[in-house]
């Protein structure tokens, strides 16, 4: 477009900044998603293994609220006596860091006054899978959103990169579970995914 209104007669230099700033910035976001994928994406192989899904659910509220990233109350209800998860731990961790990240950042942009995530892990009917369930007290997502919210670059943010939500779901199906978001607008959002359990 800057090569088409600059070989004009009489170039408007005002429309070729434009359109070369636009291009900038694009770049530049494009640039983002790419080291937002290679941070998210460890590039060794990540091999699935048992582990108590519970305990990394602790310990990673843990480290977080160390590090000062999750300043909100949580309301933890983690079935007890469950057989552990076999899954990539390290993929399970990232998701989880995202979905808190996420309800977190929905909940002060919308300024709830009294902000809330709850956390319920239990087994699924069939015995076969655990499914943890993320629930905030944020804003929700308009009904005709909710699929597309796992789209790659789908955000509502000012500086989102809409990547978060797409990679989550592609680390849980690679550890063979399924990630999916409900909402009502007005009650928050829950996303909800399942782990295969140990046999
Ligand atoms: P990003 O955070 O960069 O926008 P994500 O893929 O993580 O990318 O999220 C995509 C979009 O999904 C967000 O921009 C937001 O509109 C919506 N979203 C995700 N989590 C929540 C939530 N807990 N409450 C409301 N909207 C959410």
């Amino acid at each position: 477009a800057s090569l088409l209104l600059f070989n004009k007669e009489k170039p408007d230099i005002a429309s070729i900044r434009h359109a070369i700033e636009a291009s900038e910035k694009q770049a530049l976001r494009a640039g983002d998603a790419i080291h937002e994928l290679l941070n998210l994406l460890t590039l060794r192989e990540v091999v699935s293994e048992p582990f108590d899904l519970g305990n990394e659910i602790l310990g990673f509220l843990a480290v977080a609220r160390v590090e000062n990233e999750l300043h909100v109350h949580t309301d933890l209800r983690l079935e007890e006596g469950l057989p552990p998860v076999v899954a990539k731990r390290t993929h399970v961790q990232k998701v989880l860091g995202n979905l808190l990240h996420n309800s977190v950042e929905a909940m002060q942009e919308a300024a709830i006054p009294q902000p809330e995530i709850t956390i319920v892990m239990r087994a699924e009917q069939d015995g076969k899978f655990a499914r943890v369930t993320i629930q905030d007290r944020g804003p929700g997502v308009p009904q005709q959103d909710v699929d597309r919210l796992f789209e790659p670059f789908f955000t509502t943010k000012q500086n989102g990169m809409g990547m978060g939500l797409a990679i989550s779901r592609s680390l849980i199906e690679a550890s063979g579970g399924r990630l999916w978001a409900e909402t009502e607008p007005g009650s928050g959002t829950a996303f909800h995914f399942t782990l295969p359990l140990a046999a």
